[in-house]
């Protein structure tokens, strides 16, 4: 199947009078004939459901349907994006492990490498993406232990060079783990280029919406745990009648240690309801996303030809410094946009705030255009260093394309613009 259809068809198969949509199972838990079941369900959790805060069967559609879509083997979805790069990590490292991540991700997301792993003991060490593979290697440490990057950079626009790390990253026996939330598996699958594991903030254009807030991390099969040195999958766990994954799943080892033990002990399943909402929006992913990339194509060329715009960061443009990778890695560079306005903070506020269609909201890949300040806004909490680490301007404007016409988006910015004197 083609992406458009496995939108439309994977994960669920209905069998002879069942729904045609995976219904919404609205149960915490599951019923059994005998106590021998259940305990034989205790002893092997992947045979079947216990309680819906591992599995559940509306949930386990859409994990399949993005597994297929990602060419993984497994999926496990969680109640946030943050919530899926947490245990994308803390499924490979503990304390006095570190990992290696570029700077240019998501805010979010360097909050937690750079604050909250390191008060949990997990050092988070940040490369600069353009450096040499040389350079880049001897940021390793004898504990280093993943290495982590961001498809098409929110808010920074760059496009990761996911060989070069997959290079890098395997030539030390560790896994690349790949921020795939902007590109989608629609625009980029990572395990082609040799990413290991991909994370998904689905509360992005997989929701496409904005009616619900969620992750996913999806297992490529393909690393091999035990060629590194990861006690945590390779060897027995104490906390599930000493069992090794990898003795045990084999090639999903790392999806369903996620699932067994970190969604057993974080809880931080989401709920059939929500996963009902994100399958809808799957449904018409792979269309939306063509429709997104010509708006923001037509947008990212008229900004560029704006004299009050100074610069314009869309992997698609042929000046921007991405494009080469955008060209390699992308099937299209996504609706969003980021542009610096000449006259910086104070030009781009009055930008945004005489704009009528375009909504000021603190979201990103809605289905409708919006517009955000990430200096002033979802990046205020970082530091002068750490902005410009991540590629953030004081005048610099997300600009979110969505699927309204592209005349009505036009003529909003046109009295954005206006605005400026
Ligand atoms: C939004 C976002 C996240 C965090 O996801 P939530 O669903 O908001 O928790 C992570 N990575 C990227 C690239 C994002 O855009």
């Amino acid at each position: 199947m083609k992406d458009e259809t496995k939108c439309l068809h994977a994960g669920y198969t209905p069998k002879n009078a069942e729904p045609r949509v995976m219904p919404i199972v609205q149960s915490t838990t599951y019923v059994y004939d005998s106590t021998e079941e259940v305990a034989s369900v205790f002893d092997e959790p992947m045979k079947s459901l216990i309680y819906s805060r591992f599995a559940n069967p509306t949930v386990m559609a859409v994990e399949n349907k993005i597994a297929e879509l990602e060419g993984g083997v497994g999926a496990m979805c969680t109640s946030s994006g943050q919530a899926a790069t947490l245990l994308s990590i803390l499924n490979i490292c503990e304390a006095g492990d570190s990992f290696i991540s570029t700077p240019e991700i998501y805010g979010g997301t360097v909050n937690l490498f750079a604050f909250t792993f390191k008060k949990m003991g997990i050092e988070c060490i940040f490369v600069d993406p353009n450096a040499s593979d040389e350079e880049i290697s001897k940021a390793f440490k004898p504990n280093t232990k993943a290495v982590f990057g961001e498809t098409i950079a929110n808010p920074a626009l760059t496009v990761f060079d996911i060989e070069k790390f997959a290079r890098i990253a395997h030539a030390h026996n560790v896994p690349l783990i790949v921020d795939n939330t902007f590109a989608t598996p629609v625009l980029c699958k990572p395990f082609d280029f040799g990413a290991d594991i991909v994370v998904h903030s689905t509360s992005k254009y997989m929701d496409g919406h904005a009616v619900q807030v969620g992750g996913v991390i999806v297992d490529s099969g393909k690393f091999d745990w035990k060629k590194g040195n990861f006690p945590g999958i390779n060897e027995p766990d104490e906390s599930y009648h000493g069992i090794s994954y990898t003795e045990t799943y084999g090639n999903m080892a790392y999806i369903v240690k996620a699932r067994m033990q970190l969604m057993r002990d974080f809880g931080v399943y989401p709920a059939a309801h929500s996963a009902f909402l994100l399958n809808l929006g799957l449904e018409t992913l792979a269309v939306r996303m063509k429709r997104y990339c010509e708006n923001a194509m037509i947008v990212a060329r008229y900004l560029e030809n704006n004299d009050k715009v100074e610069s314009v960061k869309y992997p698609g443009l042929e000046s921007d410094a991405s494009y080469e990778l955008g060209k390699k890695y992308l099937k299209g560079c996504s609706g969003v946009i980021s542009f610096v306005i000449k006259g910086g903070k104070e030009n781009a506020m009055k930008f945004m705030n005489s704009l009528k269609l375009a909504s000021n909201e603190v979201h990103v890949a809605d289905i409708r255009t919006c517009v955000l300040h990430p200096a002033s806004e979802t990046h205020r909490q970082l530091t002068d260093e750490q902005l410009v680490a991540a590629g953030i301007e004081s005048g610099m404007i997300r600009f979110s394309v969505g699927l309204e016409n592209i005349d009505d988006i036009l003529a909003d910015i046109e009295k954005g613009f206006s605005a400026i004197d």
